[in-house]
């Protein structure tokens, strides 16, 4: 290699030195100077047919000037321009520290590797079969990035899911309170969740737990406290139904004859109202020689003898009719708008069925007749005059010797 070639080399050298030893110490103008002479001097030196020896020596001083600019005083030079023993020392010394540091470095290589390993078992991954501890580090710093990552994800999805579940906090409440149960718990757990959740994940892990107890805690209250609502609902719902049902006795018995279970007077009364204006015929039913029933067999007899009389009654009527008992033994039916010969027609069939049917009794079998009155209503006439109409008809049915039907003269219409 040639000198100016050398030269060369000297001077990039030096370009890439100097910025570097100018950033180190930017108040030094004797380094400062000291550069631009060196510079100056290998300039001079590459423009020069050939280096003369003291510009050599001068070299060399402003080289070590240059050195002692990063070490300080351990490359001060003699006076002839060597480096002094103890200089050499402690420049030995120097780079002794150094190559230590660096086979300590050396040594640490394996535990970093066991840290990384571990680090990654950590954190739930396994580091790749990449030995070269930078690839491990740049792998490292990764998972850790998806870790913190999936972290921070994981919390705002808690987020969303506290700010989802906090609207039901309220109505869970509002159960509890109608339960007449306290909820202490929810309001604490509400309390809980409506803090910020904090960044440290065990933390904001501690707290979360803590709600999810007291929600737990709440859940169960619920779960006793809907147990006693649903039994004191079943009980208040027993009471109703058995109110109910002896409120509907009550109405029934209200209209309806016991012993039958015909309706009465009453219901007859509010049937004829709800039939209006509307044309019906009225036919009224007496037991010929009841009395007679009742001194030979006994009450009871008497009773069967009704009970049954009411069966062939029901059985003989149409759904638009009525049958009611309105006496002892008296009993009469609505042919709901019926002419009065047709009336009379069933009526008639009526008294036959009476007549021809075997009656059943503790004493045996029994046959009965019974006399019958029918009148036909007028429209705009009140139903107690056809009701006394029919009366008067069947007291003809017995004074003409029972087991008949006596149809009343019409009524005359209203003026
Ligand atoms: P007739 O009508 O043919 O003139 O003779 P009768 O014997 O039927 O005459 P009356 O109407 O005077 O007698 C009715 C009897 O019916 C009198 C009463 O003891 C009886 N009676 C009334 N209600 C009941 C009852 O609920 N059960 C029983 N067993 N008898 C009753
Ligand atoms: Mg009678
Ligand atoms: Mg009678």
């Amino acid at each position: 290699m040639n000198q100016r070639h050398l030269i060369e080399q000297l001077l990039d050298g030096m370009d890439e030195v100097r910025p570097i030893v100018l950033a180190a110490r930017p108040d030094d103008m004797e380094l400062r100077t000291t550069t631009r002479d060196m510079i100056a001097a290998l300039e001079d030196i590459k423009r020069a047919p050939a280096i003369p020896a003291p510009t050599y020596t001068w070299l060399c001083q402003l080289t070590a000037k240059l050195l002692d600019a990063e070490h300080g005083a351990l490359l001060k030079p003699n006076a002839d321009g060597l480096i002094p023993d103890a200089a050499s020392q402690a420049l030995q010394q120097h780079f002794e520290q150094r190559q230590m540091l660096l086979m300590q470095a050396l040594q640490d290589i394996p535990a970093t590797h066991f840290l990384l390993d571990q680090s990654s078992e950590m954190i739930g991954d396994k580091a790749h079969g990449d030995t070269s501890l930078q690839n491990k580090a740049k792998h490292l710093l990764k998972l850790l990035r998806d870790h913190l990552q999936h972290d921070t994800d994981l919390k705002n999805e808690i987020q969303q899911l506290i700010e989802a579940f906090n609207p039901s906090f309220s109505a869970l409440s509002n159960l509890l309170e109608q339960a007449g149960e306290d909820s202490p718990e929810l309001k604490q757990a509400q309390q809980i969740l409506s803090q910020k959740l904090p960044d440290n994940i065990d933390d904001a892990r501690a707290l979360l737990q803590s709600a999810h107890q007291s929600i737990l805690q709440a859940g169960t209250k619920l779960v006793s406290a809907s147990a006693k609502l649903n039994e004191t609902m079943q009980e208040q719902v027993e009471k109703l139904s058995s109110l109910s049902s002896k409120l509907e006795q009550a109405e029934s018995e209200a209209r309806n004859d016991p012993l039958t279970g015909l309706p009465n007077r009453r219901a007859l009364a509010e049937y004829l109202n709800d039939l209006g204006q509307n044309n019906f015929c009225f036919v009224v039913i007496d037991i010929d020689h009841f009395k007679n029933i009742n001194d030979t067999h006994g009450h009871d007899v008497g009773d069967e003898i009704l009970q049954q009389l009411a069966i062939i009654l029901q059985t003989n009527i149409r759904n638009t009719d009525l049958a009611a008992r309105i006496g002892g033994e008296e009993f009469c039916i609505v042919f709901a708008a019926a002419p009065v010969d047709t009336s009379y027609t069933l009526a008639e069939k009526l008294r036959l069925s009476i007549e021809t049917h075997t009656f059943t009794s503790q004493q045996g079998p029994l046959n009965i007749t019974a006399s019958i009155g029918l009148a036909e209503h007028v429209a705009g006439h009140p139903s107690s005059i056809t009701f006394k109409a029919a009366d008067k008809a069947l007291y003809q049915s017995k004074r003409n010797g029972r087991n008949q039907v006596s149809t009343a003269a019409p009524i005359s219409q209203p003026e």
